[in-house]
C-alpha cells in the first residue's frame, strides 16, 4: 500500500536532512498513529507521501505507484484521486457552505466523482450523507462554514477527505484544537468511515495519549536516522 525506502529529504537552506528513513511500510486498511515532537518532520513526511513535495532521494510508493516517477501535474492528479487529507487548520473555504466544501473533495477527480455518484446518485447527495454520518445536522449544511464551531468544521473537513472513497486518508494534527473527550469521539467517527471501505489512515499528532486507539503506533524519531 505505502512503502518508503532510503528516503532522504533536505529543505532548501538547511545544512542537514530533516528526514532520513531506511524503510517504512503501511498495509492496506491499517490505521497508523505517527507521532513525534513539534519540528520532528511529521508534516514534511506527509508532504512527501501525498506528493505535495517532490522526492529528492529514495522512493515513496503509494498503491504501487512510485511518486518519484510522476511529474508535478501527475502527482496532483494522483493525490486528488487517491488521497483524502484533513489539515490541522482544516483549509475550508469560509464563504462556502459545508455541502459546497465537501463536494470540492471531488472537484479535481473524475474517479472520486464517479464513486460518489455510484454510491448516492449525485456528488451533493453523497456530501449530504457524509455530513450527516459525521454528525452535522441538516440545519447547518447550507450555512457558511465560518459560522460553525471548530468541532463542526473538523467534521466538514473529514467529510471532504472521505468523499469518493480515496484509499488513503491523511490527517495532520486535526485534533489539536479539541479537548480530550471530543478528540476520542472524532477519531471513532473517522474510523467508522474508514472501515466502511477499508481506507488506510495515517494520523499525525504530537499527543501520544491517542495512540492506543490505533492499529500501530510509529514514533517518527525512532525511524528517522536524521534525528539520531
Ligand atoms: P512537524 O510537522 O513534526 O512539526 P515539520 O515537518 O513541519 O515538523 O518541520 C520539520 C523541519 O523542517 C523543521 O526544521 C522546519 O523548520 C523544516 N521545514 C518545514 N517546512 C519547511 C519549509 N516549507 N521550508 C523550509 N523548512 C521547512
Ligand atoms: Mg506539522
Amino acid at each position: 500500500m505505502i512503502e518508503i525506502s532510503d528516503l532522504i529529504y533536505t529543505w532548501q537552506n538547511h545544512a542537514h536532512p530533516t528526514l532520513q528513513i531506511k524503510h517504512l511500510q503501511v498495509n492496506d486498511g491499517e490505521k497508523v498513529f505517527l507521532h513525534g515532537p513539534s519540528g520532528s518532520g511529521k508534516s514534511t513526511l506527509l508532504g512527501l507521501l501525498t506528493g505535495t513535495t517532490p522526492i529528492q532521494h529514495g522512493s515513496v510508493s503509494v498503491l504501487g505507484q512510485s511518486l518519484a516517477k510522476l511529474s508535478g501535474t501527475k502527482r496532483d492528479r494522483f493525490r486528488a484521486d487517491h488521497i483524502g487529507t484533513i489539515f490541522q487548520n482544516f483549509n475550508l473555504l469560509p464563504y462556502l457552505s459545508p455541502l459546497e466544501n465537501v463536494t470540492l473533495g471531488c472537484e479535481f477527480s473524475p474517479r472520486r466523482t464517479k464513486r460518489a455518484c455510484d454510491e448516492r446518485g449525485q456528488v451533493v447527495a453523497q456530501a449530504h450523507y457524509l455530513l450527516n454520518a459525521l454528525g452535522l445536522d441538516d440545519n447547518l449544511l447550507s450555512r457558511s462554514v465560518s459560522e460553525l464551531s471548530i468541532g463542526q468544521q473538523q467534521r466538514v473537513a473529514a467529510a471532504r477527505a472521505f468523499i469518493g472513497q480515496p484509499e488513503v486518508i491523511i490527517a495532520d494534527e486535526p485534533t489539536s484544537a479539541l479537548d480530550a473527550d471530543t478528540r476520542e469521539a472524532f477519531i471513532a467517527t473517522l474510523f467508522g468511515q474508514a472501515e466502511k471501505y477499508q481506507a488506510t489512515v495515517i494520523f499525525v499528532s504530537h499527543d501520544n495519549s491517542l495512540s492506543h486507539l490505533f492499529d500501530r503506533k510509529i514514533s517518527l524519531p525512532s525511524i528517522n536516522e536524521a534525528s539520531q
